[in-house]
């Protein structure tokens, strides 16, 4: 009798390889410079910045740390507000409130779960510094309304562009809105180095002080320059500098963007073609992309009726020996927001995605074979509700 295949594990990610990441690793080595700040730093940071439009682009250690950067930018005082969605991940909302700001958390919209720019003028204040769109799956933010409230109000724009890079709105890229935008390079991410991030500095007023924010608080960067003869501190600061080892290996996958853009947008269009008429059939949502935006094909999710639905799924797809994951749970419900009494404003279609929502095994090294796989296994699944 046929056995069945013994199939491997499908996992929900893997950190994928393009190939030069060791090579150039050994070139820092040789170069002797492996502190930050290097000729792979150099060289990341001007990549980003011709790809991007960037005025200033900085690698960072994460995209947290970039975050931080941000916010001590912001120059926040006890009482001042940051505008964030509350379906997005811990960081984006933390690194302010970790330099004083407090959270007014926005619900996002039905169709691409962004910040639902219809809601932001009524959570304007006279307390409010800066509002922090985050691209979710890569799908940009109705930037032209949230560009002209946050323009009226007095509010900086700080884009939390983990999930965007390279994608676009517009035409223009993901990134470039903002005063300020940060990238992540997280393993999860399109671009990784295992663990790092970038600020993207579009707004010039920002550059020297975020260079000496960078650098312990120090204006070393401008002493390495010859614009000043010795280097003190100047400011506040933290370690933001990532190893030019990591940049290295950065560069290694940055360098090849384009191929790597290429491969997970087919990987993206196969699941949406694969599960179309599954979706249809089951009351299931697929990401909605809007005609103006171009995604970065960071995620593939599909959205449950219910909440049994989407668990029950997670457990059809484990017993396959495929991972599927639910995303982010709403911050403005999570045991530290309740603890420091942040504010309570509804977030309902923040709730209702967070419990439906399932993100499928999404990683560029992904096989036509594997990914069939999956389909194959989701297309079984019959959603009763
Ligand atoms: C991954 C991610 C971060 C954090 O990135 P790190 O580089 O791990 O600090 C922040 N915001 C969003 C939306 C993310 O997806």
């Amino acid at each position: 009798m046929p056995s069945e295949p013994i199939h491997h594990h499908i996992p929900f990610n893997k950190p994928c390889f393009e190939g030069k990441e060791l090579v150039y690793i050994a070139q820092a080595i040789g170069a002797g410079h492996i502190s930050g700040d290097g000729e792979f730093t150099r060289r990341c940071q001007q990549l980003l910045e011709t790809e991007l439009g960037a005025r200033k682009a900085l690698l960072t250690t994460s995209c947290t740390h970039a975050l931080e950067m941000a916010a001590i930018l912001l120059d926040l005082m006890p009482g001042d507000e940051v505008i964030v969605p509350s379906f997005t991940f811990v960081s984006t909302v933390n690194a302010f409130v970790l330099h004083g700001a407090r959270p007014v958390f926005c619900d996002i919209r039905p169709d691409t779960l962004n910040m639902n720019e219809h809601l932001l003028e009524d959570l304007i204040t006279p307390r409010t510094r800066a509002i922090v769109p985050v691209h979710y799956a890569g799908v940009g933010c109705e930037m032209d309304a949230i560009n002209a409230i946050a323009e009226r109000h007095g509010a900086v724009i700080i884009e939390d562009n983990a999930h965007g890079l390279f994608g676009r709105y517009k035409g223009r890229p993901l990134g470039s809105f903002g005063a300020m935008a940060t990238q992540s390079f997280h393993e999860t991410k399109n671009i990784t180095c295992g663990e790092g991030g970038a600020l993207l500095i579009n707004d010039p007023q920002y550059i020297e002080r975020a260079e000496i924010i960078r650098e312990k608080g120090t204006n070393r960067s401008r002493f390495f320059r010859g614009q000043v003869d010795k280097y003190s501190w100047v400011d506040l600061g933290s370690s933001y500098l990532p190893s030019d080892m990591l940049a290295a290996f950065l560069y290694g996958q940055l360098e090849v963007w384009q191929s790597v853009q290429h491969r997970r947008r087919l990987i993206w269009e196969r699941y949406r073609e694969g599960l179309s008429g599954w979706a249809r059939e089951n009351g299931a949502q697929l990401p909605f992309i809007p005609d103006h935006c171009e995604h970065a094909s960071h995620m593939f999710y599909v959205i449950l009726p219910t909440l049994e639905a989407r668990q029950a799924l997670i457990a059809h797809l484990k017993r396959r020996g495929i991972t599927a994951v639910f995303h982010y749970l709403p911050l403005h419900h999570s045991e530290f927001a309740r603890k420091r009494g942040f504010d309570t404003n509804p977030c309902p279609v923040t709730c209702e995605i967070s419990d439906c929502l399932l993100r499928l095994p999404f990683y560029t090294a992904l096989t036509k074979e594997e990914q069939h796989r999956v389909i194959d296994v989701m297309r079984e699944f019959q959603c009763e509700y």
